[in-house]
């Protein structure tokens, strides 16, 4: 090993310790942001010493794509709202899926066109990373067509779709055989690449637009599979350790969100949630006669700037709203006045994993002020007011009391055991789950409603006089 493979090899380790560690701080919203910067330093190492390798053919093209790239990728970042975040990660998985495949395509190409026989291990990989790779690709296309509106975003089932997706798996495995059999079958492996570019639409059209965010967190961790699967064909050891790292965690934020919403993944894939709204508590706001008690935002400036303690439940409407701002000037408002003020959030709350908190770090809300659900369920006792914004499923009772709710068993925060709940939302429409909440009709609920900005600047302009 001569001295520039041996450096090229530390720099690699050491890229490697600061994706690790960048994932680590990742964990937490108070070191988020510094795991992000040495993650992304680690990529920069990745990248520099890739592109110092002597093997580098051509430097003009590689940079022109990567100025290209940066420059479509700031304005992105800055563009995109924070509600649009889970297409966009969909869109950039399915991109890095399509990168793993082409290079396994380019590969293939290579090898039949010069002549050059591939390894039968080589060629597996191609062959795996073509299938991930594709499926990624078009599966990735797909639930970003649904979550931007560019399709429908229930899940589109169809007749013997089960059977048309092993037939599928089934060619693409019989084919593959051949292919590694017979490595010169150059059409065949096109055949390869169409066959799993449909699975991966198959794959995803019977899931539901509100599930989207699993799936694309399945999807981010097959991209991660498909590059690692690149690394061993072009023989590189970041690419491996890179993609098996963003593989294994985008598998455990699947299994989170999965457990969060008390549903087991299968469930999440196959069942096609959201497509029929079954079962005791499926109901609409408009089908039921119980009757709710509102309250107007004076009143209500009234009970939370006399109350001792307040916890703030942020839900999807907020994200809606973008009331994230307003939120937290009522929040020191009310602290203006001694009030005691807690944000309680849930796991799945809003439409993708660490949404409230991205939020309300955005809005500057003090860390320490943010509980997790297992935190802040026992005191809700002790609390004067959980004021309820924009958030429905994650606050439904149901999921402890009604063996027959789509939701039952899903974990809650226990709102409705404050001593009174301010629900702030348009209507009595469902949320994501389709199913009516129980919560708005109890003694202690009072419904203030109206969009969640527009009412809680109308609550800081009282809150201000009191
Ligand atoms: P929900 O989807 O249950 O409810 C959101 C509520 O916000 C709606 O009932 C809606 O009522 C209200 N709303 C919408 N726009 C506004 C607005 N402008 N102003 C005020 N209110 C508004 O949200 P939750 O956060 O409670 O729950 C998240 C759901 O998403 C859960 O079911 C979870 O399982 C699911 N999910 C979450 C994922 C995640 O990672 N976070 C991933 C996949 C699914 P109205 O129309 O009456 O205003």
């Amino acid at each position: 090993m001569d001295w520039l493979t041996r450096i090229e090899e530390l720099s690699y380790l050491g890229a490697a310790a600061l994706f690790i560690l960048g994932l680590k701080k990742l964990g937490s919203p108070a070191t988020a942001r510094q795991g992000n910067c040495l993650a992304a330093l680690g990529m920069l190492i990745a990248i520099v010493v890739t592109l110092l390798d002597r093997q580098m053919m051509s430097y003009t093209g590689v940079l022109a794509a990567i100025g290209l790239g940066s420059v479509i990728g700031a304005i992105a970042a800055y563009k995109v709202e924070m509600t649009a975040m889970p297409q966009m990660v969909g869109l950039l998985n399915g991109l890095g899926g399509a990168a793993s495949a082409l290079v396994g395509i380019g590969e293939f190409c290579r090898s039949v066109t010069l002549g050059e026989p591939l390894t039968p291990s080589t060629l597996i990989t191609i062959i795996l990373g073509v299938l991930i790779g594709g499926v990624t690709l078009t599966g990735s296309l797909v639930a970003f067509g649904k979550l931007q509106g560019l399709m429908s975003g229930t899940p589109i089932i169809f007749p013997m779709q089960q059977a048309i997706n092993l037939g599928l798996l089934v060619a693409f495995l019989v084919a593959s055989g051949w292919v590694w059999l017979d490595p010169s079958q150059l059409l065949l492996f096109w055949g390869l690449v169409a066959i799993a570019s449909v699975l991966g639409v198959l794959f995803v059209l019977p899931i539901g637009g509100a599930d989207m965010p699993v799936v694309i967190s399945l999807l981010n961790s097959l991209s991660g599979l498909a590059a690692s699967a690149a690394g061993f064909i072009v023989g590189n050891s970041i690419l491996i350790i890179a993609g098996a790292l963003v593989g294994a965690s985008g598998l455990i934020l699947t299994q989170i969100m999965c457990k969060a919403m008390n549903r087991s993944l299968a469930n999440v894939l196959f069942s096609g949630f959201g497509s029929t709204t079954t079962g005791n508590g499926a109901v609409t706001a408009h089908a039921t006669a119980k009757s709710v008690r509102t309250i107007d935002p004076e009143e209500s400036a009234m009970m939370l700037g006399y109350a001792k303690s307040v916890v703030i439940v942020p839900g999807y409407g907020m994200a809606v709203a973008q009331a994230q701002h307003s939120v937290k000037e009522l929040a020191d408002q009310l602290e203006r006045l001694g009030v005691d003020v807690k944000y309680a959030i849930h796991p799945v709350a809003g439409r993708m994993p660490g949404h409230m908190n991205v939020l309300l770090a955005e809005a500057n809300v003090p860390y320490p002020q943010l509980k997790d659900m297992e935190d802040i369920n026992p005191e809700f006792e002790n609390v004067d007011i959980a004021l309820v914004i924009g958030a429905n499923d994650v606050v439904n009772p149901a999921a402890r009391t009604n063996p027959g709710s789509p939701v039952y068993g899903m974990p809650i925060l226990d709102v409705d055991r404050a001593r009174h709940t301010i629900v702030i939302k348009r209507s009595l429409n469902p949320g994501f789950a389709g199913i009516d909440n129980e919560l708005f009709y109890k003694e202690k609920t009072l419904m203030l409603f109206g969009n969640a900005k527009e009412v809680l600047n109308q609550l800081i302009a009282e809150v201000k006089h009191l």
